[in-house]
C-alpha cells in the first residue's frame, strides 16, 4: 500500500454513492484501509445505482481497501457496532467523514415548509445532522486516545443562506455548531474536526437527471464540480500535519483546493459555493 495515508483506517458514513463516495474513493486512492457505510447493499435497494459493495470494490482497484458495511445510521446499535469491528480488526480510526443524509424527494419542490410532510425535518435531521454526532462520539474515544485524527463533516453553505427547505438549513446550521463545539472538546487532544461545504455537484442523481432531460435548461453544469472533488479537500486535510490550524471551522472544498493545490478529477477548479469562498 503505498500513498499519503498508507496504513490509516477511515470510515466514511452514507458511501454507496454521490459525494459519500467520492470520499471514500479518494481516501482509498491515497492507500487508507476505508469503510464504507450506507443502506443498499444490492441495486435493487435504492431507485439511484450504488451499493456499499461496489464502492470497496472501486477502492480496492484504485490501491486502497475497501470494507463495505451495510447499516442504516439510524440504528445507534449498528453504527457501534460497526467502531467496535473496525477497533477490533485494526485498533485505530485516523479519519471520520459523516457524510451521511437523506435527500428526501420533496427537498427540491420549492414548497414551503407548511405544505411538506414533517418527516422531512426527521429525515434530514436524523440522519443528516444527529447520525454525524453519534459517529462522532464513538469516533472521539480511539482519536483522542491517539492523540490524533480528523472528522470532517459534509455539510452545505445552507448552513448560512437559504437552501432548498427550512430543515435542511437548520441541519446543517446545526452540523456546523457541531464541527464548532465538537472541536472545541477534542482540540485539546489533538484530535481535528472540519465541515466542508461542496459546490454543485454532478453525483448520479443529477447525471441520471441530465440523461432524462429532467434538469431545468438554466442549470449550469459547466462550473459544478465532481463527487471525489470533495474527497480531494478530505485527503487533503487527513494528510496534513497542520490541519488544527483549520479545525473548528466551515470551509468550501473549493477554498481548500486554492490552499492545498489539488483541482477535480478533470484538471479543472469548479466554482465551488459561490457566496460563501473565503475572500
Ligand atoms: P446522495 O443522496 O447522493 O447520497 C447520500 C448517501 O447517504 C448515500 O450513499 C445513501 O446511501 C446514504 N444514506 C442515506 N440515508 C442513510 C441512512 N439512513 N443510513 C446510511 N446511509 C444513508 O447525496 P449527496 O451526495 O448529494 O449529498 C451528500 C451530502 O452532501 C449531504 O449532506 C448534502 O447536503 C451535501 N451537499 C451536497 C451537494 C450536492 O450538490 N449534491 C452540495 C452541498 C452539500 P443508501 O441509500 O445506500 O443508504
Amino acid at each position: 500500500m503505498t500513498g499519503p495515508l498508507a496504513g490509516k483506517v477511515a470510515i466514511v458514513t452514507g458511501a454507496s454513492r454521490g459525494i459519500g463516495k467520492g470520499c471514500a474513493l479518494e481516501l482509498g486512492a491515497a492507500g487508507a484501509i476505508v469503510y464504507v457505510t450506507g443502506r443498499s447493499t444490492s441495486e435493487a435497494d435504492h431507485p439511484l445505482p450504488g451499493t456499499v459493495g461496489a464502492t470497496a470494490r472501486e477502492i480496492d482497484e484504485l490501491g486502497g481497501t475497501g470494507i463495505a458495511v451495510g447499516l442504516d445510521h439510524r440504528d445507534d446499535d449498528a453504527v457501534a457496532a460497526l467502531f467496535a469491528r473496525v477497533l477490533d480488526e485494526h485498533g485505530r480510526v485516523d479519519v471520520l467523514v459523516n457524510n451521511a443524509f437523506i435527500v428526501t424527494d420533496d427537498l427540491t419542490s420549492g414548497r414551503p415548509f407548511w405544505e411538506v410532510p414533517i418527516s422531512n425535518w426527521d429525515d434530514m435531521i436524523d440522519v443528516g445532522t444527529r447520525s454525524a454526532y453519534v459517529a462522532s462520539a464513538f469516533a472521539a474515544p480511539p482519536m483522542v486516545a491517539a492523540g490524533s485524527g480528523l472528522i470532517a463533516n459534509i455539510s452545505s453553505s445552507g448552513a448560512e443562506e437559504y437552501a432548498w427547505q427550512v430543515a435542511y438549513g437548520v441541519g446543517k446550521c446545526a452540523l456546523d455548531r457541531i464541527t464548532a463545539d465538537t472541536a472545541h472538546e477534542l482540540a485539546p487532544h489533538h484530535v481535528s474536526v472540519v465541515s466542508l461545504w461542496p459546490g454543485f455537484v454532478r453525483t448520479e442523481r443529477i447525471d441520471i437527471g441530465q440523461a432524462a432531460g429532467l434538469l431545468p435548461d438554466t442549470l449550469d453544469l459547466s462550473t459544478s464540480e465532481s463527487p471525489r472533488f470533495t474527497g480531494r479537500a478530505v485527503v487533503a486535510l487527513a494528510a496534513d500535519p497542520d490541519v488544527a490550524r483549520w479545525t473548528g471551522r466551515a470551509v468550501a472544498a473549493r477554498d481548500l483546493a486554492d490552499h492545498y493545490g489539488f483541482t477535480d478529477v478533470d484538471g479543472r477548479l469548479p466554482a465551488g459555493p459561490l457566496r460563501h469562498r473565503a475572500g
